[in-house]
C-alpha cells in the first residue's frame, strides 16, 4: 500500500508530519509522498520520522494553476525541498496568495462596511491559510448580512460586490516549478477540473504539451469507470499513473490514507514506475 498525496499542519492537514508518518507505517504503507499546498515545510521532519523505519518518504509539493473553471491542482513528486531556487518560487506563490485578503478588506471598506483586517485573523484563530469563510462569518456577525451563503453570494463569491478573483500560476509556470527543482508534475484528482471525455483529453494535451508527467488516476470519489477513464488517458499520452488519498484529516471527504477510487487500495505498482521514471531522468542528470 501507498500513498502519494497527503497533507500536513503545514498546510491545512490536521497531523503532524511525524503524525502522519506514524499512521502511515501503523497501516502498512511503504511508500508515502508529502504534498502540502504551496509548501514543503513539511517535509524534513516527516523524512526524519521515517529515518528508522521502513517507510519512503516522497518529497513533494501540491500547486494550484489557474483554470477559467473548476480546479486545476497539481502534485510535484520528489522535488528538491531544499533547492533555493524552488524555495524561492513557492515564496512568491504564497505572497500571491496572502495578497488576496486585504485587497477583500479594501473593497469591504469602499463599499461603506466597518472591517480591519486584524478582525479577520482573529475570527481565523491562527488558521495558516486565512480565506473567505472567515469573512462571511465575520460579516454574520456584524449583522451584514444575515448568513454566510448570502456573504458569498452578495460580496465575497462570483459576481459578488466585493469578489477578488484568486491569482494563481498559469499550469506551465506551475509545472516549470516543479520540473526546475527536479519533481515529476502530476495532475491531482482529474474529477476536481469538471471536466470529462473530450474536453478533459483537451486539457491533459494542454499539460502535456508544458510538460505534464503523470496523472492521479486513483482518488477518493472516484469511482471504478472513472478510474478507467484516466488510465486510458494515461496510456493515450504515455503518462505516469499516481493515486493518492488526499488526507487532509479523519473525516474530510471521508479520505483514508492508503485508499484511492471506489475504497480500493492504491497499488504498489504506481509507486515502483514512478521511482523507475525518476531513477531515468536523474540517470539522465536532468
Ligand atoms: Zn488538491
Ligand atoms: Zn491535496
Amino acid at each position: 500500500m501507498i500513498d502519494l498525496h497527503t497533507h500536513t499542519t503545514a498546510s491545512d492537514g490536521v497531523l503532524r508530519p511525524a503524525e502522519l508518518v506514524r499512521l502511515a507505517c501503523q497501516k502498512g504503507l511503504h511508500a508515502l509522498a508529502i504534498t502540502d499546498h504551496d509548501t514543503v515545510g513539511g517535509v524534513d521532519e516527516a523524512l526524519s520520522a521515517a529515518a528508522a523505519t521502513s517507510l519512503t518518504v516522497l518529497p513533494g509539493v501540491e500547486l494550484s494553476a489557474a483554470l477559467e473553471r473548476g480546479t486545476l491542482h497539481l502534485v510535484g513528486l520528489y522535488v528538491d525541498h531544499r533547492d533555493a531556487a524552488f524555495l524561492a518560487g513557492l515564496g512568491r506563490v504564497m505572497t500571491m496568495r496572502d495578497q488576496r485578503n486585504p485587497r477583500i478588506v479594501a473593497r469591504l471598506r469602499a463599499l461603506g462596511i466597518d472591517i480591519e483586517m486584524s478582525e479577520v485573523a482573529a475570527e481565523a484563530q491562527g488558521a495558516q491559510s486565512v480565506g473567505r469563510p472567515h469573512f462571511a462569518r465575520l460579516l454574520v456577525k456584524k449583522r451584514i448580512v444575515p448568513d454566510v451563503h448570502t456573504a458569498f453570494s452578495k460580496y465575497l463569491g462570483v459576481g459578488g460586490l466585493a469578489e477578488i478573483p484568486k491569482e494563481r500560476l498559469a499550469p506551465a509556470a506551475a509545472i516549470a516549478l516543479i520540473v526546475a527543482a527536479g519533481g515529476i508534475p502530476i495532475l491531482a484528482h482529474p474529477a476536481q477540473t469538471r471536466r470529462s471525455g473530450r474536453e478533459l483529453e483537451r486539457l491533459v494535451k494542454d499539460l502535456v504539451d508544458v510538460g505534464l508527467a503523470g496523472i492521479e488516476v486513483s482518488c477518493p470519489g472516484h469511482d471504478s469507470g472513472t478510474r478507467g477513464a484516466y488510465e486510458k488517458l494515461a496510456r493515450q499520452f504515455g503518462l505516469l499513473r499516481s493515486g493518492g488519498s488526499d488526507f487532509h484529516d479523519f473525516s474530510r471527504n471521508g479520505n483514508r490514507l492508503g485508499y484511492g477510487s471506489a475504497g480500493a487500495k492504491i497499488p504498489d505498482v504506481f509507486f515502483q514506475e514512478i521511482s523507475e521514471y525518476r531513477a531515468r531522468i536523474v540517470g539522465q542528470g536532468r
